[in-house]
């Protein structure tokens, strides 16, 4: 496989890399922790993106957009998260993210929510996890039951990522419980403004998050609101899931390279004992197992990333990127706090902030317990259940 970047890539590449480093980075330390960046501050900041060409990075070109590859997109999302500027789960300044599901519309649906949310209107949330259904989804007990033309939604979500900011909601019910996640269950998209829908809970995280509980008491939705076919929701929820595995993983890459970096830089300047601490072995191994791991997670995201480009069944290859480079970039981050000393601690850098988020993301979208269990489970085959 070819791990050199064909030249438009570079390209962008170097000039995602320099609007980071010249236009972002610097802007830092007025990151408030838990909301976004000021709405005028991320105004410009996108104006400046639509200035260089550089909106819709993440949207096919025949809605508009700049019509990426997923590798193209994977190494928007590795540059992009260089900085901390942008809390992890917030929409970047190059237009919205995390659409894959919503060009299942039809044309109907396409006028109300997808476009919509192209053009920066509407907010989507999505919602699968339930207080006992997060790794299992076949232990989901939220029921769309069809009442004349349209279902009655009963059930709680939790753990919903901006729903407190949404204008509507992806939601996964079951339809039919004697198949379940084998055709029984359905996608809806529903306005939060829906009567029986409630938002019933926020939740207080160790980093910038907020999710929120959702509770559906017979809510009715239209049957023209059913996202893809009926009974299709399980195989629409895992499409989500693993273009949000490969997102983290690849913004795994970019935390992880700019807290190398910057251990590196300071490893070389700061002096103890009369020498810098970058001469000191136990601080050069710490810098090279990051590198040789670092080196080893893109590796894995890139080959992902460029499978799913090429059509193929990369569910694997997905799998073993979001497991290893969700693991990778704690230990890294780890390390650089580590060479940084109490000033790695300081939250004048964004070491310790990292060191915060990246711990959730060995848990969301399939813990690293599920991550190893799938791939074991295509090795050994079902003996391992
Ligand atoms: C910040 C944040 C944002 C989120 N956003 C969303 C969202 O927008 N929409 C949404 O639907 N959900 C969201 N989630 C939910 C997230 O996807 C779930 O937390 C995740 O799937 C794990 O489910 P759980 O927390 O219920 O853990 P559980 O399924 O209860 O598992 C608990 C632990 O048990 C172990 N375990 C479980 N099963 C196995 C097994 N088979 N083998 C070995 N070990 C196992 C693992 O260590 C796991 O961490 C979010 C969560 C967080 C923290």
């Amino acid at each position: 496989m070819d791990y050199d970047l064909p030249d438009e890539l570079k390209l962008l590449q170097q000039t995602i890399r320099r609007v980071v480093s010249e236009h972002m980075i610097p802007l830092e330390p007025i990151t408030p922790e838990d909301e976004d960046i000021p709405a005028d501050l991320r105004a410009k900041l996108e104006q400046m993106a639509k200035d260089q060409g550089l909106w819709l990075l993440f949207i096919p070109a025949e809605y508009g957009g700049a019509g990426l590859s997923i590798f193209g997109q994977v190494i928007v999302w590795e540059e992009v998260s260089k900085t901390v500027l942008i809390p992890f789960r917030k929409d970047s300044i190059f237009g919205p993210e995390g659409c894959s599901i919503l060009f299942l519309c039809n044309d109907q649906q396409k006028e109300r929510y997808l476009y919509p949310v192209i053009r920066g209107e509407r907010v989507p949330c999505f919602a699968t996890s339930e207080p006992n259904a997060g790794s299992d989804p076949s232990a989901m007990t939220t029921t769309a039951v069809k009442d004349g033309s349209s279902y009655l939604l009963n059930g709680k979500k939790t753990w919903v990522t901006s729903g407190d900011k949404a204008d509507f909601v992806q939601v996964v019910a079951v339809t039919d419980p004697a198949k379940r996640q084998r055709g029984g269950i359905t996608a809806f998209l529903v306005d939060m403004d829906t009567p029986g829908l409630t938002i019933t809970g926020k939740f207080e995280l160790m980093m910038e998050d907020r999710p929120n509980e959702f509770t559906f008491e017979n809510c009715r939705v239209p049957e023209a609101n059913i996202l893809g076919e009926i009974g299709q929701g399980f195989v629409i929820s895992q499409t989500w899931i693993t273009m949000g595995r490969l997102r983290q993983g690849a913004k795994a890459l970019g935390v992880a390279q700019r807290c190398l970096d910057m251990a590196i830089e300071y490893a070389k300047h700061r002096v103890t004992f009369g020498k810098p601490i970058a001469t000191r072995q136990a601080v050069q191994f710490m810098i090279a197992d990051s590198e040789v791991e670092l080196h080893a997670a893109r590796l894995m995201v890139y080959h992902a990333a460029q499978k799913l480009d090429k059509g193929e069944d990369a569910r694997h290859e997905v799998y073993i990127a979001k497991l290893y480079a969700n693991e990778m970039v704690g230990r890294v981050v780890d390390r650089a706090l580590q060479i940084h000393g109490a000033m790695g601690l300081s939250k004048e850098l964004p070491l310790e902030r990292w060191y915060r988020d990246v711990r959730s993301r060995r848990i969301t979208e399939g813990p690293s317990e599920i991550m190893r269990w799938v791939i074991a489970r295509k090795l050994l085959g079902r003996v391992s259940d």
